[in-house]
């Protein structure tokens, strides 16, 4: 037998509790709803889509594809926004490739352009995770997270009251070579584009020091590190930044899978970071995908998988409950999100 064939099923007996929808109403502050990641329902009926959201107890959501063209953004708004204000938030970007031609005035017309999408209706901007790994500047250099020419784009996200969520880096095992050790392995072998073994590219840690340099320097933008901070895989990094930086937050999209093999470390965290984690999914508009992060937050249920999927994508290991209480539960499915996505500008 090939050691990829090889999926041992569990034979602890314990129980498995099924919870359909979350304890609290949920905002989903971290998800997609274009073509690559989100199911394509910009072209997809809305009442559908609505009725999925309604299934899974999803409230609010946030949609991250606005792009950074006019076209995009208009139509996501038209499609989601205009038709339901109150379930859908759309979120803006930075047009990179533009730096070419604009050159030295790129940083003040990226700037402008945030002004743009704020008044045709964007809620915050989405950072993709080429900053630090592939964006490069007019004489073709790799630009650093933290490049102070990229300045006037976040005081003006913070100026607007525009929240930037911001993917850097993560996952740290992407930047290893891809051999025997590598955890992420079966992962890089579906997805050989996903790896960024170092070198050539810059090392895991000088990316997401770079993110944290960021976040300190522009204390009045607020920064939501996606997947638990760009790393999940070492929370006590994530909450020292978090206590040097009263503007930076988390979402959990995408990383039950890391929080749930380490549940002691990751329980303590939810407590002690209540009113700084937001509820996300970046699996798409799926009940199914919903649940296992109901399940995972909200029950002591041991050892179950962490994705839909019978085999879990980022590798095979299973995890255990967080069974948080209620008033944590409150704040990551809702509340935070309520008080730092809707209360600006
Ligand atoms: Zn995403």
């Amino acid at each position: 037998m090939l050691l990829q064939n090889f999926y041992p099923q569990s034979k602890l007996v314990t129980k498995t509790t099924l919870v359909e929808k979350p304890r609290f109403p949920a905002f989903d502050a971290h998800n997609h709803l274009g073509e690559d990641f989100g199911g394509g329902w910009d072209k997809r009926p809305l009442p559908e889509l609505l009725d999925l959201l309604d299934q899974a107890g999803i409230v609010r959501y946030v949609d991250l594809d606005g792009g950074w063209g006019e076209g995009m953004l208009n139509a996501h708004l038209d499609h989601f926004k205009n038709p339901a204000p109150e379930r859908f938030l759309i979120f803006g970007g930075v047009d990179w490739s533009q730096w070419p031609e604009k050159g030295d005035a790129f940083h003040e017309w990226a700037a402008g352009r945030l002004r743009d999408q704020k008044e045709q209706g964007a809620e915050g901007l989405k950072i993709w995770k080429g900053l630090g790994l592939h964006i490069k500047d007019h004489t073709r250099k790799l630009v650093d997270v933290d490049d102070s020419r990229l300045d006037p784009i976040w005081q003006t996200a913070g100026e607007l009251g525009l929240p930037v969520m911001i993917h850097v880096a993560d996952p740290v095992a992407f930047f290893d070579p891809i051999d025997e050790t590598n955890e992420r392995w079966e992962e890089l072998g579906n997805h050989p584009d996903w790896a960024f073994t170092s070198p050539p590219f810059p090392p895991f840690l000088h990316i997401v020091e770079g993110l944290a340099s960021l976040v300190a320097r522009h204390p009045s933008t607020v920064f939501i590190g996606a997947h638990v901070g760009c790393y999940a895989e070492n929370l006590a990094w994530v909450g020292e930044l978090l206590d040097r930086c009263p503007n930076f937050y988390v979402d959990i999209s995408a990383r039950i899978g890391e929080l749930g093999r380490q549940p002691y470390t990751a329980r303590r965290f939810f407590l002690r970071y209540a009113d700084r984690i937001l509820f996300g999914s970046d699996m798409g508009p799926y009940p199914e995908a919903y649940r296992v992060i109901y399940h995972f937050l909200e029950t002591d249920d041991e050892y179950f998988n962490y994705n839909a999927a019978s085999i879990p994508m980022q590798g095979r290991w299973h995890v255990h409950g967080l069974y948080l209480p209620d008033d944590v539960l409150e704040k990551v499915y809702f509340r935070n999100a309520e008080r730092i996505l809707l209360k600006h500008g």
